[in-house]
């Protein structure tokens, strides 16, 4: 597929497997005025360029300038007396709600609430409720096709209609797609382009008429074949595949649409005024009583989903790694968590005092701090560059800063400003991810985009959940261990410190944490709502334990950081200041220290000198144009798949293979967690929405069990999908049509836990490079992942008590995603160069001034979320270079050589 250079967006979805099923759409009515004049069968030119990092593009989905004016104002109560709306009048902002057709939460109007919203989300949201702009990709003839069979995904057929046409049709026309795709398949807008022209021939072989052209009844066989093809190719492209793409596109804009959130009892945006009733069964008193909470789906006797089939049941029962328990503990609990929770901050200020360099007032971000920065020469031989400003280099540069170096951070996306480029709304957070292209394949590819990483200043932390617990000490030998995996070159006893150290400058918020090395926490545990309380609920049924936390989520004030709104946008990026991301718990000191972070510059190549023995410094784009930073030491911290890339793309004569790839070690055991996600349906109101989606987690299914037949284990936690993200999962069942809406109008009764499934480092588990090419001329990374025999049981076995836990919990019925979290892996640290790329202090063997800091050092995942870990190591190899660990490293100018 010729795709070198093309400047655009690519798409994709997040959870894999089954994909989500669908939606459909109608235009709305009014829209009809501004059709488009376009020939029929004119294919609009696809831009030359990739439009270039934008805080927010224009697009149904996207921001608008500013806040829409809302026409109608509701009721006080929320509630829109009267009739249905109506089309909207061009140029005008509807606030309409197609009440006549929701008899769950009659009267319900999200939009009575849009005067609460921030002015960044009311841009976003309310931008969908206006007349949509005439079609910019689809052809006429595509049109024809594409209109009835969103209908039909979407089971939309009365007036007025979410504009999903019109919304898909933006995203394409922008390319705002999710950058990766299946090696087996075109590019989104292609394999739009290809799936729509085989609707039609499959219409016009079998029935001599257009698809567009045939009766409702014929249509649906047609796209009901389609699903039902599966893996087996249609049209050339595997129809599982088309399947995905057809149902993630319709259903994200369908479920972004306000009108979506009145038919599912979503509060919608929650920003500044948040939830304050949180709790099973709890409604804010402008939030709307289901009037039918049985459950549709068995009520009408129609047939369930999917649910464990197949799952064995080697989970629950049996072996817990028994956290320690008796009064002696319990002391020893309540002791430490009273010291650490009442502790004075003034020690951790002294080290970093990036929440006391926030506003006090209501902004966001000291934007002072970025104009008063110190500012390099390219020239300038700076004693460490650091390439990427996420989890792990943001802790490099703000800790190197404070140990007096100077340090330019060369970050790709922008320095974010949550004020006005974050919202609270799922569609609209598209620009927070890394979405440029990247290629998947293997036996069980892994989707990217949403789902894994970040760009822009603070990188994946921006969007991560929060969940901030330790590795185990197991985690660090499981070869030995477990004769599985590898063996770390440090313990946990060397980072133990570090942890500490993060997570009162997090801070973390959580119970006593009584597994792997008990431990307490600086904040004390948050208040939990309807999902937690179902864990914690089912948990207690089964005997297994269960805890508040742990979080990276202020728990009360801390510095100028307020306390946690309970707004549940926490993976939009938190616009409250409230959950940690190192955008706000690095950054400001590290500027407030000297270092300079450089947005909008993406790092090409990493070069040596002559010798090919030390790195010199970097190449990077900025605006268009090549320019080379000079530095004593460089440290790569791109995330697990753009840090091989780099070091891959770096080839030079002395590694002609890649930088530090002397060894075939780069981009190998690339690893990601197992991550199912199982929904368990409730006769109370959950509202999982409410709180954020990290609440309670489980480690008693952490460490390998001797009477299982696979090795190591799983955590479990809450998740909370908002209603894009729950379509996807419903969608993941198969569900299309009426069938999605009903499972979806049930949206406020469903609780979802995850599985963190410690999947096993395999050397054909690796990033290489793609023969295509990105908008700069770079080959693209190819990820490949297949599983072995030993993750599929573990994946099992997850699900498996994910299901006895909601079960025991009182679920009627249970439904489960497969799906993967957290990539880690690609530059793994080893004792020695044969067996890895860095060593334990994340310094390359091959490169003595080169370092790697961030998630790719990691050797075993364990099944806890990896973020603190990174940091952690970060902030060890920082003192341990600040202190000149090692010989061969160019000590920094003016330090005693
Ligand atoms: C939806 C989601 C939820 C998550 N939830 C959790 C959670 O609850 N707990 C947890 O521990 N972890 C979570 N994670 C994972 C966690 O965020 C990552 O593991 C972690 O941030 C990885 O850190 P990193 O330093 O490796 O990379 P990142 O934090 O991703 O930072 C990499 C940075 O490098 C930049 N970059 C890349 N290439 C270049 C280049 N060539 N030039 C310049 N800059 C470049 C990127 O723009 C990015 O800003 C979550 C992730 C996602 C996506
Ligand atoms: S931490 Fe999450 S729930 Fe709390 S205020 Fe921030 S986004 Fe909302």
């Amino acid at each position: 597929m010729a795709r070198a250079a093309r400047a655009r967006r690519r798409g994709g979805g997040r959870g894999r497997v089954r994909q989500r099923a669908d939606g459909q759409d109608r235009p709305a009515g009014g829209l009809g005025g501004h059709r488009r004049q376009r020939p029929a069968g004119h294919v609009p030119a696809r831009p030359r360029h990739r439009p270039e990092a934008r805080r927010l593009v224009d697009g149904p989905l996207q921001h608008r300038a500013g806040a829409a004016p809302v026409r109608a104002a509701p009721g006080d109560d929320g509630r829109r007396h009267g009739p249905a709306g109506r089309p909207a009048a061009p140029g005008a902002v509807t606030v309409t709600t197609p009440g006549r057709h929701n008899p769950r939460f009659t009267g319900y109007d999200v939009l009575a609430r849009a005067g609460t919203w921030d002015a960044a989300t009311s841009g976003v949201v309310l931008s969908r409720t206006a007349v949509q702009p005439g079609l910019r990709f689809f052809t006429l003839a595509e049109e024809a096709t594409a209109r009835p069979l969103f209908d039909h995904l979407l089971a939309q057929w009365d007036e007025p209609r979410v504009p999903v046409l019109q919304m898909v049709d933006a995203r394409l026309a922008e390319m705002q797609t999710d950058g990766w795709r299946f090696a087996d398949m075109p590019e989104d807008d292609e394999a739009w382009r290809r799936s729509l022209a085989g609707l039609d021939d499959d219409a016009r072989a079998l029935h001599g008429a257009p698809f567009g052209g045939l009766a409702r009844e014929r249509q649906a066989a047609l796209v009901r074949a389609v699903r039902d093809t599966g893996s087996a190719r249609w049209h050339g492209m595997p129809a599982g595949h088309v399947w995905g793409l057809w149902t993630r596109y319709t259903a994200t804009a369908f479920y972004s649409h306000p009108w979506a959130w009145n038919e599912i009892g979503f509060g919608g945006p929650a920003y500044p005024r948040g939830y304050v009733r949180l709790g099973l069964g709890l409604r804010e008193p402008w939030e709307v009583a289901d009037q039918h909470p049985v459950d549709p789906v068995t009520d009408s006797g129609q047939a369930v989903g999917s649910r464990s089939a197949g799952a064995e049941r080697v989970g629950t029962a049996g072996h817990r790694a028994a956290p320690p328990r008796g009064l002696a503990a319990a002391a020893r609990a309540a002791a430490g968590t009273l010291r650490l929770t009442t502790a004075p901050t003034g020690r951790i200020r002294d080290r970093n005092a990036s929440a006391w360099l926030l506003p006090r007032d209501d902004r966001r971000f000291d934007r002072s701090l970025i104009d008063g920065m110190r500012r390099h020469e390219d020239d300038d031989e700076v004693d460490l560059v650091v390439i990427g400003c996420g989890a792990g280099g943001a802790t490099l540069t703000q800790r190197m800063a404070r140990h007096g170096w100077s340090v330019v951070c060369l970050e790709a996306g922008p320095f974010w400003n949550p004020d006005t480029d974050w919202v609270s709304d799922e569609a609209g957070s598209h620009h927070l991810y890394w979405t440029e292209p990247r290629v998947v394949s293997g036996t069980d590819p892994v989707p990217l985009g949403a789902n894994n990483s970040g760009r822009g200043v603070g990188g994946s932390t921006t969007h991560f959940a929060g969940y901030a617990p330790r590795f185990h000490p197991s985690d660090f030998a499981t070869l030995s261990g477990d004769g599985v995996g590898a063996d770390w070159p440090l313990r946990y006893a060397d980072l133990r410190a570090s942890y500490e150290r993060l997570e009162q400058e997090l801070p973390v918020a959580g119970q006593y944490w009584p597994w792997g090395d008990p431990h307490p926490y600086p904040h004390a545990p948050h208040p939990v709502g309807g999902n937690g309380e179902v864990f914690l609920r089912g948990a207690a049924a089964l005997g297994i334990g269960a805890r508040v936390g742990p979080v990276a989520i202020t728990n009360g004030r801390f510095g100028n950081r307020p306390h946690c709104v309970y707004r549940g946008f926490c993976l939009q990026g938190c616009k409250v200041n409230a959950k940690a991301s190192t955008l706000i718990t690095h950054v400001p000191d590290a500027l407030a220290h000297g270092a300079e972070i450089r947005a909008d510059c993406m790092v090409t190549g990493i070069e040596l000198d002559a010798q090919g023995r030390l790195a010199t410094g970097v190449r990077y784009l900025r605006e268009g144009r090549e320019r080379f930073q000079r530095a004593r030491a460089v440290a790569v911290a791109g995330y697990s798949v753009e840090t091989p890339r780099l070091l891959l793309n770096s080839a030079c004569r002395r590694f002609p293979e890649g930088l530090c790839n002397d060894f075939d070690l780069v981009g190998r055991y690339v690893m990601v967690q197992g991550a199912p996600q199982t929904s368990g349906r409730f006769a109370e109101e959950v509202r999982a929405y409410k709180a954020p989606p990290p609440e309670v987690s489980s480690e008693d299914f952490y460490e390998t069990d001797p009477a299982k037949p696979y090795k190591r284990g799983f955590s479990l936690q809450t998740v909370s999908p908002l209603p894009v993200v729950w379509a996807e999962h419903v969608a993941a069942q198969g569900h299309w049509g009426e069938d999605l809406r009903t499972y979806m109008r049930d949206y406020v009764h469903w609780a979802t836990l995850g599985a963190l499934c410690e999947l096993l480092p395999l050397p054909d588990n690796r990033v290489t490079l793609s023969q295509e090419k990105d908008r700069y001329g770079l080959p693209v990374a190819h990820f490949s992942y297949s599983q072995c025999d030993n993750d599929r049981m573990l994946i099992r076995a997850a699900q498996t008590v994910m299901e006895d836990v909601l079960r025991a919990a009182g679920a009627t019925e249970v439904i489960t995603i497969n799906r993967y979290a957290h990539l880690v892996g690609g530059c793994r640290m080893a004792a020695g160069p044969g067996s890895g790329v860095v060593d334990a202090d994340l310094r390359t063997f091959a490169v003595p001034n080169l370092l790697v800091t961030d998630g790719s050092v990691l050797p075993t995942q364990g099944s806890a979320n990896p973020a603190l870990t990174i940091m952690a190591l970060v902030d060890r190899a920082a003192a341990r270079l600040a202190a000149g660990a090692r010989s061969g490293l160019r000590a920094p100018a003016g330090a005693p050589r």
